[in-house]
């Protein structure tokens, strides 16, 4: 797998990673922070990566804009092809990140986010250790449980699968830099907001956006 660098290469975009269990409110939080950063509210902008998978579409998702779904068979391709950044089997399917996904924007700086699982997560930090990680709680077990429920996009046994999911994956927070406990979503985007507003204060990233200042007035 080839690194992506971020501040050693002078990129002055970040590459986050965010995971959480389902339920947990990470895709509003997501959309909400790069809304922000789109606003104008950060010192960059931020998109987020569409991530490749083999699972079937559910009600609402577009093709390309919620993930770039594909058969087990392109997937593997792609695998081969060594295409992806990361990838993992969820629930019985594969999700990817591709690397086209990410170089290009980062050094365009844009902060890019990836909404992956802990299994990825371990993959990205493996090669890029710069990357920066958040994961995002659920404020107690009843409120994911009530959150999963009122989805109401999946059967009854999808959802009891998906808690044991959720249990299985919080097992892993502490890999994380940050945690996130959203009991307040107000709060938890201003939180994250910090988050990235410190990363794009790094020194490295600061040279770059101010070289010109810093060399007059460092020399
Ligand atoms: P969902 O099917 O609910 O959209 O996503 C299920 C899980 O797969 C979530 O935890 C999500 O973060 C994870 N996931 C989505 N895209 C990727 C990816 O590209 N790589 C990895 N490793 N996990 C992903």
């Amino acid at each position: 797998m080839t690194p992506i660098k971020t501040q050693n290469s002078k990129q002055l975009g970040n590459l986050f990673i965010v995971a959480a269990p389902s339920g947990a409110g990470k895709s509003s939080l997501i959309s909400a922070l790069i809304q922000r950063a789109n606003e104008g509210h950060l010192f960059n902008p931020a998109q987020l990566s569409v991530s490749h998978t083999t699972r079937t579409p559910r009600e609402g998702e577009e093709d390309g804009q919620h993930y770039h779904f594909v058969s087990k068979s392109s997937f593997e391709e792609l695998i081969e092809a060594d295409a992806f950044y990361e990838y993992a089997e969820v629930f019985g399917n594969y999700y990817g990140t591709s690397k086209s996904a990410i170089a290009d924007k980062l050094i365009q700086g844009v902060d890019v986010f990836l909404d992956i699982d802990w299994q990825g997560a371990r993959q990205v930090k493996a090669v890029n250790p710069e990357v920066i990680s958040v994961f995002v709680m659920p404020p107690s077990e009843a409120e994911l449980n009530a959150r999963l429920v009122s989805r109401g996009k999946d059967a009854e046994s999808v959802i009891n699968d998906r808690m044991q999911q959720a249990k299985s994956e919080m097992q892993h927070y502490n890999e994380f830099d940050y945690v996130i406990v959203n009991d307040n979503f107000a709060r938890a985007t201003e939180e994250m907001m910090t988050i990235v507003k410190a990363a794009s204060l790094l020194c490295g990233k600061q040279e770059i956006r101010f070289s010109e200042l810093f060399a007059s007035l460092v020399d």
